[in-house]
């Protein structure tokens, strides 16, 4: 998720497109980039590695001014974080410039193409290609170019493109990623996000997947991929400056929580059928293992701990452990050469595991990665390594990071089963096709808001809150405790249903709140069991489950889940228990993206 912005009029576009830049930083922080439309008749490029106020001293070196330009802060998906690959990029030529917001599935195949025919890469990113096969195409009308080469893209994105032919046009295209056109007394605009262009308008239009719009400074023309023109609607946006950065949404927590089916999307994208992600897990001889030790921390260790079960019922490999990074870094594991060690990290540079890492290496294991900041130091450092798509996430409770490294580790388990011969190619195309459902039956889920505000809403007195569940169930509720507690200051543990009885539940007692997981069919009696029995010691139960099909009744609650192979239910119900946690320390009042005494990264021991 990286934030583009253009601007064609009759003022300078520098300041203009750095300032929209700082409001689109929370969509990418790696590096940033301006290109613009100078008094040479050339492009004048300028890029920087690093946080936006670093471009900003480098721009302070250089005249650059211009009254058409783009801009991009990157949040890298291919190629590490450099000057090089940071954006805009230009076709050899240097005749189009072009800043990109998503992900080119094809690239390899397209930068094959090119090389053959002679063309050189600046930069190690998919997004390249765009530029330099809009040049190689290019033929004097950019229109035209533009229209051949999306023909050619397979992926998603945002596109802001110039050419040096066309002084003061700017062409904008879109699929899948967000894409606004501003317009303005004294210019135009396009930018991935509103609010990089509210200091100048509010009057906006949204672009359509696959329509093209063509941007002057006095006048924007909107065209289908058949060069056919189309009419949009001008729309007036009434958010303030600070909720419109939130995409409209009180909280980053709960914009990222909505994002959920877009990131999982991109994420299955990238590991399922092609992309990056599935090269390297082809890469990998699970063959040469006995042994899979997960580690990680916080909410990855959780992902991890739902993996083991995935892991040991369709792989049934014979040693699956999970470790928590800060204990299995001092405890000389039993590790070697026949381990390959998974490391789970957002930020990947989580102090705890990065230890971890390098004591795994030290003793001849294998290490893969799954992290989310390209250029980390565990992606750097790890033997392999997977990415999530999720975009930066602000929050410091993590939500659409978790159920992105969830859906990784489900791939990766499937892969490995098929590989080890353990899963039919039938139940592996089975399993396959269920994947592909999660992100609509997540956004089914988000449907649901209201019941689970609702609910939220009466839960805010608890001083305790439990979460059971059984199998897989039990060890989403981890993070749906782990969730709770951060962020809404709610005493929360999570047990095993079949552990009730064995101590806790002497803690339940007259309205103390429940929340029951129930996603696995051989088990429903069972969890129903616990269900009874702390309903009948006075507790209320949020059950929380795709079965039995059960009403709400007296002190039982049901929020039914869309159907779903228990293997991949996490995905769903720890959706409703990120909402649960939000609603309900909203409803306290509490600063929930940043709550106290967390950090987003937790970079010391
Ligand atoms: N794939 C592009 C890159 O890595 C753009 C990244 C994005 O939009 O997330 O540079």
């Amino acid at each position: 998720m990286c934030g583009i912005i253009g601007y064609v009029g009759n003022e300078n576009a520098v300041p203009i497109i750095v300032d929209g830049l700082k409001k689109l930083e929370y969509r990418g922080y790696d590096s940033a980039g301006i290109a613009v439309y100078g008094e040479s008749g050339l492009f004048d490029v300028v890029k920087q590695k690093g946080r936006l106020a670093a471009l900003e001293d480098k721009l302070s070196g250089f005249a650059v001014k211009g009254i058409m330009g783009i801009g991009h802060t990157r949040w890298a998906t291919h190629g590490e974080p450099s000057d090089a690959n940071s954006h805009p990029h230009l076709g050899t030529g240097g005749k189009i410039a072009v800043v990109h917001n998503g992900i080119i599935e094809n690239y390899k195949q397209l930068k094959e193409y090119l090389l053959k025919k002679g063309i050189c890469f600046a930069s190690q990113t998919d997004s390249e290609v765009i530029a330099q096969l809009a040049e190689y195409y290019y033929n004097g009308d950019i229109m035209e170019t533009i229209i051949k080469v999306a023909n050619r893209l397979e992926g998603s994105y945002a596109l802001g493109i110039m050419c040096t032919d066309d002084p003061d046009r700017l062409i904008a295209i879109k699929k899948d990623n967000p894409l606004i056109i501003g317009v303005s007394e004294h210019g135009s605009f396009i930018a991935s996000d509103v609010p990089a262009v509210l200091k100048h308008t509010n009057r906006v239009y949204y672009l359509g997947d696959k329509e093209i719009a063509v941007l002057k400074k006095d006048s924007v023309s909107f065209y289908n991929i058949d060069r056919e023109p189309i009419e949009k609607t001008l729309e007036r946006i009434t958010w303030s400056a600070g909720s419109a950065e939130k995409g409209g949404y009180e909280h980053f927590m709960l914009k990222e929580i909505m994002e959920q089916p877009k990131v999982l999307r991109d994420t299955i994208a990238s590991a399922l059928n092609s992309g990056e992600n599935k090269t390297v897990i082809d890469k990998l001889e699970i063959e040469r293992y006995n042994k899979i030790v997960i580690t990680a921390c916080g909410s990855a260790y959780n992902a991890g701990f739902a993996a083991k079960y995935i892991f040991e019922r369709l792989c049934r490999f014979p040693s699956v452990e999970v470790e928590l990074a800060s204990e299995f870094r001092y405890k000389d594991a039993v590790i070697d050469s026949k381990t390959l060690v998974i490391l789970i990290s957002q930020s990947g540079e989580t102090a705890d595991t990065i230890a971890a890492m390098r004591e795994a290496k030290s003793k001849g294991s294998d290490t893969l990665s799954i992290v989310n900041v390209v250029g980390s130091t565990i992606a750097k450092e790890a033997d392999y390594c997977l990415f999530t798509a999720a975009g930066p996430e602000i929050a410091v409770a993590t939500t659409k990071a978790f159920s992105t490294q969830l859906v990784l580790l489900y791939i990766l388990a499937i892969r490995f089963a098929a590989r080890l011969g353990r899963i039919t190619p039938e139940y592996e195309r089975e399993l396959s096709h269920q994947i592909t459902t999660l992100p609509d039956k997540a956004a089914q889920i988000l449907e649901q808001i209201d019941f689970i505000q609702k609910y939220a809403s009466e839960s805010v007195g608890s001083k305790s809150i439990f979460f059971i569940g059984r199998n897989i169930d039990y060890a989403i509720a981890l993070e749906g405790s782990l969730k709770l507690k951060e962020i809404s200051y709610i005493h929360s543990e999570a047990y095993a249903g079949g552990e009730l009885k064995h101590g806790t539940i002497s803690l339940i007692e007259e309205e103390t709140l429940v929340v029951a997981l129930s996603n696995c069919p051989s088990l429903y009696g069972k969890i129903m069991s616990n269900i009874e029995q702390v309903i009948s010691r006075g507790a209320k139960v949020l059950m929380i489950g795709n079965q039995p099909k059960i009403k709400s009744d007296g002190k039982l609650s049901h929020i039914p889940l869309p159907e779903i192979c228990e293997l991949f239910s996490p995905s769903l119900s720890v959706i409703v228990m990120q909402l649960f946690s939000y609603y309900t320390a909203a409803n306290k009042g509490l600063d929930i993206d940043k709550p106290r005494n967390l950090a987003k990264s937790v970079t010391v021991e």
